[in-house]
């Protein structure tokens, strides 16, 4: 069997597989942002799951969000509204974005859910905030508790650790296999491999992880590589967009976005106690659009760039993304400054306007140089 197909198969088959949890007289809780220290609902043996959107249309949300909603948090809600996430016991949301904070009232107000939560996350990362996140780690596992009945106690929580990072340090070997020229995963297995993540057991994805890496060198067809790119923008939560990319002479050795390398590259202390260092750990990841430390954003890119040798970069933008919005120009400064030419995009979640898009990335690897 080909050693990627079970991870394309678990981000299709997630519904079906939160459902089997059920069945098993498991909760799953849903969450929305990064932010959520995941650690502490599989600690208390509950499975979290990322909310993804979908393609279809959004006539359901459309009829209580304004027009100028990001069409991510749009897709999810709708896919709330006609029952797609119905097995959800729970969901949890963390103060990011504009779109995302006022989408949680629209969830509390719309859709039936036993329990739900938000976490105040804050935007930078003084000792204040530090401190003051820490009450809100505190306060999220308090409610966890009371919401399922079930104590979660340190030794949970730090399996919980181990068994995230070793997700994560799984993740980073899978994702320095594009440093090869050709890479020896296509950006599309990529994204599928993280994405399955977010919905599936950490420890299945470990075993599934763990035989890839090793199994990978001898697949069958190797990814055909094209121009090494860098992708970074908003949350992308499907391949298609990178499907066409791949398809047209590029290939994506590298990414700057929350379900990419943001959402893994860093751990967990394992030593100390273990609700700090996991507050801790989320404070201070690769921050999102929303946090203000731009430099430190900055500066995970251009190392991203480096370390996979990457010759031009595409930022993908969804419409009424404010946040990746007043990002993009500094950022496609700091990657031109790098002598990298850079190519900003905008689009919809549904894929509204997938032909002018194609055309416009085939044009920019073409300049680049891909296509001979
Ligand atoms: S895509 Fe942008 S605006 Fe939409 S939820 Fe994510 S960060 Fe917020």
């Amino acid at each position: 069997m080909n050693v990627l197909s079970p991870f394309r198969n678990l981000v299709l088959t997630r519904h079906d597989i939160a459902k089997s949890w059920k069945t098993k007289g498991k909760h799953v809780i849903g969450w929305s942002c990064t932010y959520t220290p995941e650690e502490l609902i599989y600690a208390a043996n509950a499975l979290p799951v990322m909310v993804f959107g979908d393609l279809e249309s959004t006539k359901l949300a459309d009829i209580y969000l304004p027009i100028n909603t990001c069409s991510f948090a749009r897709s999810c809600f709708n896919s709330s509204l006609k029952g797609d996430n119905d097995y959800l016991d729970g969901f949890v949301a963390s103060s990011s974005c504009d779109n995302r904070n006022k989408i949680f009232d629209m969830w509390r107000y719309h859709i039936k859910i036993p329990y739900i939560h938000f976490i105040n996350t804050p935007h930078t990362r003084t000792e204040r905030a530090h401190n003051f996140f820490y009450e809100e780690i505190l306060r999220f596992k308090t409610s966890l508790e009371k919401a399922f009945g079930k104590t979660i106690s340190d030794v949970a929580l730090k399996n919980a650790i181990q068994v995230y990072n070793e997700n994560r340090l799984f993740l980073k070997k899978v994702y320095d296999l594009r440093m090869n020229d050709p890479p020896l995963i296509s950006g599309v297995e990529a994204l599928e491999i993280v994405l399955s993540s977010m919905v599936t057991s950490k420890e299945e994805h470990n075993q599934l992880l763990n035989h890839l890496l090793t199994e990978v060198s001898n697949r069958a067809e190797m990814p055909k590589g094209g121009v090494r790119l860098l992708v970074s923008g908003s949350v992308m939560d499907n391949s298609e967009l990178l499907k066409i990319v791949e398809a047209v002479g590029g290939s994506v050795v590298a990414d700057d976005w929350c379900t990419g390398s943001r959402y893994f590259w860093d751990l967990v202390d394992s030593d100390g106690d273990p609700l700090h260092t996991i507050a801790e750990r989320y404070l201070n990841k690769i921050p999102s659009s929303f946090m203000l430390e731009g430099e430190e954003r900055f500066g995970h890119t251009t190392e991203m760039t480096k370390r996979f040798d990457v010759e031009a970069a595409i930022i993908f933008v969804l419409k009424f993304c404010d946040t990746h919005m007043f990002d993009a120009p500094q950022l496609m400064e700091e990657l031109k400054a790098l002598g990298l030419p850079v190519l900003y995009l905008e689009w919809e979640h549904s894929l509204s306007g997938l032909a002018q898009l194609k055309t416009r990335i085939e044009a920019f690897i073409e300049m680049v140089g891909g296509v001979e």
